[in-house]
């Protein structure tokens, strides 16, 4: 893998010359393939013919994701309080001087963990079964707001989780969090609880 400097010279195939083309390294604003945002001062190999921009040298992928994940999206719930409590038991849990920016940390991980599980529908649907069995919620249960923004891929992994287990995200995020609570607090793997300590040490 060659790295490049502004001004390198390279080959390519240009689909718009529709022929292999000598092309030249320039910092331009790349748009994201779907269209929504860009990236800018990329370095790209463009065109000698037409100025189109031909290729991406590896070294510019890391900074066209990053500025992919800055366009966040909102995920808000309303939950019974207790499982912001549970969420947060867990959390001191892992690091006793965590804070609740930890919430959102230890959620993705659990998204991300949970989507790539074959047992996940069936062990969240055990969760959602035994939190409601545990915590009733009788009418006018005291709530808390649980708001956090999240990169478009921890979300792809939430809507993953919500379409495999056929619950809404309350549903979805109250058998997730007593998942945590499960797997953290309750029979916790020191194994877990060792790459949730690092992932808190770099963010607190
Ligand atoms: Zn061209």
């Amino acid at each position: 893998m060659k790295f490049y400097q502004e001004g390198d010279h390279g080959k390519a195939l240009c689909t718009h010359c529709k022929k292999p083309v000598t092309t030249t390294f320039l910092r331009r604003d790349v748009p994201f393939s779907d269209g929504k945002g860009m990236a800018k001062a990329i370095l790209v190999g463009v065109c000698d013919t037409c100025s189109q921009v031909v290729s991406i040298p590896a070294q510019s992928t890391p900074a066209i994701r990053d500025a992919r994940q800055k366009e966040l999206i909102a995920i808000d719930a309303n939950l019974p309080a207790v499982y912001i409590d549970m969420l947060d038991m867990a959390i001191h849990t892992i690091d006793q001087s965590g804070s609740s920016q930890m919430r959102k940390v230890i959620l993705a991980f659990f998204f991300n963990r949970l989507a790539r599980d074959t047992a996940a529908k069936a062990l969240l649907q055990l969760a959602h079964k035994d939190a409601q069995d545990r915590f009733m919620e009788p009418r006018g249960v005291c709530r808390r707001r649980l708001s956090m923004k999240v990169s478009p891929r921890i979300a792809n992994d939430l809507n993953a989780l919500i379409n495999n287990t056929h619950m809404n995200q309350t549903e979805l995020l109250k058998s997730v969090i007593y998942q945590i609570q499960n797997d953290v607090v309750a029979s916790p793997d020191p194994a877990l609880l060792k790459e949730l300590g690092e992932l808190s040490a770099i963010i607190s």
